[in-house]
């Protein structure tokens, strides 16, 4: 296969990928939705998961996406550095973008901020969002998509605290928040936090806890044990699925973490919905894949 055919070949793999993932939930979040909706005694929390699961079907029925807001593409790349079309995966992707658009349908979610123009395609200025990650001596790539819709992760927060709110700072925040604008998010919510020294370091953060599988945990004792406890706090609230109320409020609690200034503490929160599409690819230097999100998927 010359570079032609592999590029045709990668943007044919990444779109097909990207349409997808609007119409089907990844494994850990499937299997999170039903244990929650055993959980429930309420005739009200019920009918919302079941709700859900009508939607999971006919999305497959109909080969339609499972909720209209297809959301803003991310994708986050780890490239080996050998994968060989490295010089090419922006390129790529944005082509996926468009056929995905069309394949999908995938809403038209790509406004030029100074345009206030939307672009039809769900390509813009540094839109998809790409975020890069380099592998040594790889030459495959494992690609995570997220598709980051209107009223859950798109508008998260981030606040830098002073060193003395200290770690009960990050909990308040993320309760004040959570609280208050947690229903907007169709939960059950999946919650990123990310802690940092810095602002952007932080909201990136929490995005990325995003993208952990739900039932995994922060790789430090004291990180796990503050996400448990999080978690428990949430569900004691009894946000319940739609936000009407019920035994749980969220899928799980993530955190992640960089080293931080002494004389700041950065938060950030990302907040999933119920309908959390994300899914993770690897493709190796053959142009041959492998869906790891989604147990024995064929595009
Ligand atoms: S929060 Fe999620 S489920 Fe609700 S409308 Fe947005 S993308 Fe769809």
């Amino acid at each position: 296969m010359d570079t032609k055919e592999q590029l045709e070949k990668f943007i044919d793999i990444m779109a097909r990928f990207t349409v997808y993932t609007s119409k089907y939930l990844p494994d850990d979040v499937y299997a999170k939705l039903k244990e929650l909706r055993v959980k429930e005694d309420t005739a009200l929390a019920k009918i919302v998961y079941d709700a859900m699961f009508e939607d999971l079907k006919l999305a497959d029925q109909q080969d339609r996406p499972l909720c209209q807001d297809t959301g803003i593409i991310q994708y986050f790349v780890q490239i080996g550095t050998r994968f060989p079309l490295i010089d090419q995966v922006e390129v790529g992707l944005c082509e996926a973008v468009k056929k995905a658009t069309i394949l999908g349908p995938l809403r038209h979610n790509a406004v030029e901020v100074f345009d206030e123009e939307n672009t039809g395609n769900n390509v813009g200025k540094r839109i998809p969002w790409i975020d890069w990650e380099i592998v040594p001596d790889s030459d495959e790539a494992t690609i995570s998509l997220y598709m980051a819709g209107g009223g859950c992760s798109l508008p998260g927060i981030a606040r830098v605290l002073m060193p003395l709110e200290g770690y009960e700072g990050v909990v308040k925040l993320v309760f004040d928040q959570i609280t208050s604008y947690g229903i907007n998010a169709c939960p059950p919510l999946l919650v990123g936090i990310g802690i940092a020294g810095s602002v952007e370091v932080a909201a990136k953060l929490s995005k990325k806890a995003l993208l952990r599988p739900i039932g995994s945990r922060n790789s430090h004792p004291r990180g796990a044990e503050l996400e448990t406890r999080i978690e428990a706090g949430l569900n004691a609230i009894k946000i319940g699925p739609g936000g009407l109320t019920g035994e749980n409020s969220v899928m799980g609690v993530h955190i992640e973490e960089a080293a931080r200034h002494p004389a700041t503490i950065a938060v950030g929160l990302s907040t999933g919905c119920w309908a959390h599409r994300r899914a993770v690819i690897k493709i190796n230097a053959d142009m041959e894949y492998e869906i790891i999100s989604h147990r024995g998927a064929v595009l």
